[in-house]
């Protein structure tokens, strides 16, 4: 298994490392993980939005959730895929400064260790390297606030260079359609701050 050949490139190029707090793009060094990582950075730069991000082949491939990730299976909700961020990424908390790209505050709303679920016909597990190609992921999320199975489905719409997904929550004990997390469920996992704080602390 090979690393994202060039994924990084384009987290390098929006960004000034001199100006920014945010971590800069080392390569990524492919390791067999038994649980990759996961992370959702709540984020408001120009618009809140979420950033979910999955570890998949030495980074942390990241799609843009505007309204973050439901627990309702009903409920299928918008997610742009964006450029790839470095494994270090995941437990970057802190203020971006404005004018920078995405400047604003990054809370790291929730975070913790996914499975890969998408099986073939004959029962094997497909890659998820192959899954993301494929535009159809399906994974069990273990975090704290978001537990579960979630399908991420690839919609065909390509807006410049980014695809656009739906993120749905799957059908099991974990879908539950009276929470709302994203409402109810407001500080950072890491540091227990709401957004209010962070910024102060980044000011
Ligand atoms: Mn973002």
């Amino acid at each position: 298994m090979a690393v994202k050949k060039n994924s990084l490139k384009r987290y390098k190029k929006k960004r000034n490392f001199k100006v920014t707090p945010e971590p800069i793009a080392k390569k990524g060094i492919w390791k067999k993980v038994k649980n990759p990582m996961f992370v959702i950075q709540k984020h408001a730069s120009r618009a809140l939005h979420y950033d979910l991000r999955l570890e998949i082949m030495g980074v942390l491939v990241s799609w843009a959730v505007p309204k973050g990730p439901s627990t309702n299976p009903k409920e299928k909700r918008l997610a742009i895929q964006t450029e790839d961020h470095p494994i270090s990424y995941g437990d970057f908390e802190g203020v971006i400064p404005e004018g920078e790209y995405g400047g604003g505050v990054v809370m790291v709303w929730d975070i913790g260790t996914y499975r890969n679920l998408k099986v073939s016909v004959d029962g094997s597990l497909i890659p998820m390297s192959h899954c993301l190609q494929n535009g159809r992921i399906e994974v069990f999320l273990q975090g704290s606030k978001i537990y579960g199975g979630y399908a991420l489905v690839r919609t065909g719409s390509v807006v410049g260079e980014k695809s656009q997904w739906l993120i749905i929550k799957m059908r099991d004990v974990y879908a539950d359609a009276r929470r709302n997390p994203t409402s109810t469920q407001t500080k950072s996992v890491l540091t227990g701050r709401t957004m209010m704080q962070i910024k102060r602390d980044g000011e």
